[in-house]
């Protein structure tokens, strides 16, 4: 399939799924956040692949959003001892951040694919 014949709703499956954005067979990861160097697949060369701290960014405001307002609901409503709170709120921040972390890098670098997204540049090569 030639690249520009991806659509949006397929890479995004495809990253969503950890799978290569160009063939959707091949692994996307060779770790847990790790990208491969290249499809194991098709031989796709992952090195467009740069995230940085996108995927991080998104999970920690939604998560954190989620998890501030419930807590501040639980505690106004119910108003439990902190040692419960300390309960509730670690294990559903930890569920919260690092499940999602993995299939939205993976989306955001195939987004990165669909788009042709790469670093910015000056028009007229390398002239300073
Ligand atoms: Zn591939």
């Amino acid at each position: 399939m030639a690249e520009h014949d991806l659509s949006l709703r397929e890479a995004a499956r495809r990253g969503l799924a950890g799978r290569c954005p160009r063939c959707g067979q091949g692994a996307l990861f060779a770790g847990f956040l790790k990208v491969a160097p290249r499809c194991d697949h098709c031989g796709q060369d992952f090195s467009f692949a740069d995230a940085a701290d996108g995927p991080a960014f998104f999970v920690m405001s939604f998560a954190g959003f989620v998890v501030v307002a419930a807590a501040l609901v639980v505690e106004i409503v119910y108003q439990p001892p902190y040692w419960l709170h300390a309960l509730l709120w670690i294990p559903l921040i930890l569920a919260m951040t690092l499940l999602p972390l993995r299939p939205v890098k993976g989306l955001l670098i195939a987004l990165q694919f669909h788009h042709k997204a790469a670093e910015g540049r000056l028009a007229g090569g390398d002239r300073p």
